[in-house]
């Protein structure tokens, strides 16, 4: 703290995160630009914040990857900055009244302090006055764990990006230049929404959303909807839709209905954790052992339905539709006709993908004319290093384009504190200059231990993984 001005009376003075707002002596790691807030007192946050600003670090995306990597590189004493909408993807991308899939242990901190638990001690509940956890009781706790933490993130969208000799440099769309020695890509699902080519194709454009375009389902009251897709998106849109005033909802999809029943992800938390200390774990083991952990993951999240959502969904509007697939579609007179291959055809007025994510680099917008011929991709997925570092130099991915190095886990909060403790801890080496001659030490025993053929062996506590 400098100045005699500590974080909370900056916070108790109101003002708020975001863009165009005056913080006043905000402790020096929370300007951007690696900038002391004795030389840039008063600095606003806005667009021409970035102008043409220096940094150490660039985070770009404010969800839960970027914050809690945020947090790591304030008590690492790492000059930073964050860009992107707090928490934009869960407000713009997600719907009211969604449920979270997780519970109170996945919490951002990566000190362990500003926990889930520690949000519900200070506003008096306990983890099952609030299971399951609600989007907006997430988005406030992160909401608090921004203000506790004092991160303060721009609101601008990163539009390029390049290099410029050993830096790199994002250009924001309002035209500002933020040059960074490292950038963390911690951008999130936004990017990656999929829709089968063929039923992109089959349906009016204008007809037609994938999940994360539709959170306001009031403009689809008193209509009739098809959901294509089966697993938890699906159904909660669904129930969601019917309770919001839609008229009729099906639901086609080609497996069978997956059971209403708790996920148990009680075994990811010290796999994950374990991860911190052992970055390059999950990249040594066999593809079968690969294969075997990534099932057991998606099987908790894939074949199970949350159990409250079951009641909500067994009502007369709501017709489910198995084991089938899509194989045409016709304006007709009175809507959009539906043809599926159980030789049913249905009216609908609007189609919903709840087709899900996949991740394919090279369609990240901002990488277009720059970076893109640089960063090596592999299924997909841009090849990362121990320490999700990618092709390019000082450029790290994290997240869901993680999954393929570090494993399914990265696609969930689970992994928010480990990825935020091994790019920290390497960024802050390299910036002190021991990472080289670690990495020497680390690339020896990696070699000694791929040279040992490993198979995934399941730490003592977590039983065999499930087939
Ligand atoms: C429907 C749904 C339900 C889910 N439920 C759960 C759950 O219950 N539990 C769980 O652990 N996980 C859940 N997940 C996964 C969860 O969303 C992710 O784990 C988490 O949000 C990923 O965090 P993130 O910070 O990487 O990305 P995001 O939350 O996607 O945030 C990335 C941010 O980057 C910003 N950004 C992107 N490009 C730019 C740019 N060019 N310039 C500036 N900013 C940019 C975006 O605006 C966005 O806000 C769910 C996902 C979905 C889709």
């Amino acid at each position: 703290m400098n100045a005699g001005v500590s974080r909370r009376s900056v916070l108790a003075s109101g003002l708020a995160i975001g863009a165009g707002l005056i913080i006043p002596g905000a402790p020096a790691r929370f300007l951007p630009g690696g900038v002391r807030a004795a030389d840039r007192r008063d600095e606003p946050l806005t667009e021409s914040t970035a102008k043409d600003t220096r940094t150490d670090l660039l985070i770009v995306g404010a969800g839960p990857f970027g914050l809690s990597l945020a947090a790591y590189a304030q008590q690492a004493d790492i000059p930073h900055m964050v860009v992107g909408a707090p928490m934009g993807f869960w407000k713009a991308n997600m719907p009211q009244g969604m449920h979270l899939r997780s519970s109170c242990d996945w919490s951002l901190d990566p000190l362990g302090v500003h926990s889930i638990d520690a949000y519900l001690k200070n506003i008096g509940r306990i983890c099952r006055d609030v299971e399951p956890l609600s989007r907006n009781f997430y988005l406030d706790y992160a909401g608090w764990f921004q203000r506790e933490k004092g991160i303060h993130s721009l609101d601008v969208t990163v539009s390029s990006m390049h290099t410029e000799g050993r830096d790199l440099v994002a250009v924001t769309e309002g035209g500002g230049r933020i040059r960074s020695r490292f950038i963390v890509l911690a951008i999130g699902f936004g990017n990656f929404a999929h829709v089968p080519p063929e039923l992109a194709l089959a349906f009016p454009r204008d007809r037609c959303d994938h999940t994360s375009d539709l959170v306001d389902f009031g403009r689809l009251k008193d209509q009739r909807v098809l959901i294509i897709g089966g697993r938890q998106s699906a159904f909660e849109w669904a129930a969601l839709m019917r309770e919001a005033g839609v008229a009729a909802v099906d639901l086609c999809y080609r497996h069978d209905t997956p059971a209403f029943a708790a996920s148990d992800w009680r075994w990811v938390n010290p796999i994950v954790d374990r991860m911190a200390d052992d970055p390059g774990w999950y990249r040594r083991l066999s593809p079968d052992a690969k294969q075997q952990l990534d099932q057991r993951f998606w099987s908790e999240g894939r074949l199970k339905l949350e159990p409250w959502l079951a009641s909500r969904i067994k009502h007369a509007s709501i017709k489910l539709h198995p084991r089938t697939a899509v194989t045409g579609a016709d304006q007709g007179a009175s809507g959009i006709e539906v043809a599926l291959d159980s030789g049913e055809v249905l009216t609908v007025d609007h189609v919903v993908f709840a087709t899900g994510y996949k991740v394919d680099f090279v369609r990240v917008p901002f990488l277009a004319n720059g970076l893109r011929s640089s960063v090596n991709v592999r299924d997909g997925f841009p090849v990362l290093d121990e320490h999700f570092q990618a092709s390019v130099p000082g450029l790290y991915v994290t997240s869901l384009a993680a999954t393929r190095d570090f494993g399914s886990f990265l696609g969930f909060t689970v992994s928010v504190r480990a990825q935020a403790k091994i790019i920290g801890r390497n960024i802050s080496e390299v910036m002190n200059g021991v990472a080289a001659s670690k990495a020497r030490s680390t690339l020896a025993s990696s070699r000694r231990a791929i040279g040992a053929g490993q198979r995934f062996v399941p730490p003592p506590a977590f039983g065999a993984p499930a087939n």
